[in-house]
């Protein structure tokens, strides 16, 4: 869906990205992931021209950017950045309302569009008529997802979304958007320097330093076939095996056919938060329950060790 070939930008003669070959596919949810200042947040700008390249080509749908009108193309791409960018004497709805208004739809059809995203984003309908200096910070980073989403846009920027948030209101953003990646199959790309953000997250994983890809691919992959040892050290020798537990789930990997009468944890509790919880609790045994509080299985410490191959 969006494909970039041997790209390079430069800011006075020096290159913050080069010869970056991408191809990002419809429905996936991608991470681009680098230490500052290696060019994610150009590379993500350059996505929706709010940055030129300056050589190599970019296509989206097949087709060069440059052939868009810039303002056309934004609309069809959501853009969420660190610092929300919401207008601050503009109520909720206003706000989330931005683009839908540029495009002409009708009162009721925004209405309607704005209840339908305040309740996706498990907000109350009734801070439609907040502005955003009454709302926390995790609850404005929601209206600018909202916003970003509301005329149903075929790709979805994020850059940094959940920097600025605790870790509390990070992680239950992170799940809301994953969700969100589910229910809408929405493409996605998400800049972050966050290592567990991206594992959390990502189906394809993009490792940049430099301006440049050093390794692309499934986190597992990254994870298991290190190209480098900038990827080995990228992602922490000593916290390597516990990353690789983040890539798994309870669910996965609980034994179908066994049952512990105990309350028992959810299915989509990662093998490391499992690992958590073996620990905290003394025991070799979790019993696993699906979505509907119904048995699913017994997770064994030993599972552990039997991990997904790339
Ligand atoms: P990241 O998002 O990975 O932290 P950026 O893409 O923002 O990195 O920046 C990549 C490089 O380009 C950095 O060296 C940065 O200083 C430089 N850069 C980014 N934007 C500009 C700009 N508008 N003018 C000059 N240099 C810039
Ligand atoms: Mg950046």
């Amino acid at each position: 869906m969006i494909e970039f070939k041997e790209v390079s930008k430069y800011f006075a003669g020096k290159a913050a990205v080069s010869d970056l070959t991408l191809h990002i596919a419809k429905g996936e949810f991608t991470v681009l992931i680098g230490t500052s200042g290696c060019g994610k947040s150009t590379t993500l700008k350059m996505i929706n021209r709010l940055i030129e390249h300056d050589k190599g080509a970019i296509r989206f749908g097949g087709e060069e950017i440059r052939r868009f009108d810039p303002q056309a193309l934004r609309r069809r791409m959501g853009y969420v950045i660190q610092s929300t960018g919401l207008f601050p004497h503009w109520t909720v709805e206003k706000n989330i309302a931005t683009v839908p208004k540029l495009l002409g739809w009708s009162k009721p059809q925004i209405d309607a569009r704005v209840s339908e995203l305040l309740a996706l984003l498990n907000m109350e309908e009734t801070f439609r008529h907040r502005y955003p200096h009454q709302l926390s910070g995790g609850q404005q980073q929601r209206i600018g997802v909202a916003r970003a989403l509301a005329a149903d846009p075929e790709v979805l920027l994020m850059d940094e979304p959940f920097g600025a948030l605790d870790p509390v209101t990070r992680a239950t953003l992170q799940q809301e958007i994953a969700r969100i990646h589910r229910l809408s199959g929405k493409t996605i790309v998400l800049v972050t320097h966050d290592i567990d953000e991206a594992l959390a997250l990502a189906d394809r994983l993009v490792l940049m330093d430099g301006g440049k890809v050093v390794q692309q691919g499934t986190p597992t992959a990254l994870l298991t076939k290190p190209v480098n040892d900038f990827v080995r050290r990228f992602f922490g020798q000593s916290e390597w095996g516990i990353r690789l537990l983040s890539l798994g789930l309870a669910g996965e990997a609980a034994r179908r056919d066994e049952w512990l009468e105990e309350e028992g944890i959810a299915e989509t509790l990662t093998l490391r938060e499992a690992l958590s919880l073996f620990i905290a609790r003394g025991t070799d045994r979790l019993a696993v329950r699906d979505s509907n509080q119904q048995p699913l299985g017994v997770l064994h410490f030993a599972d552990l060790l039997r991990q997904k191959k790339p």
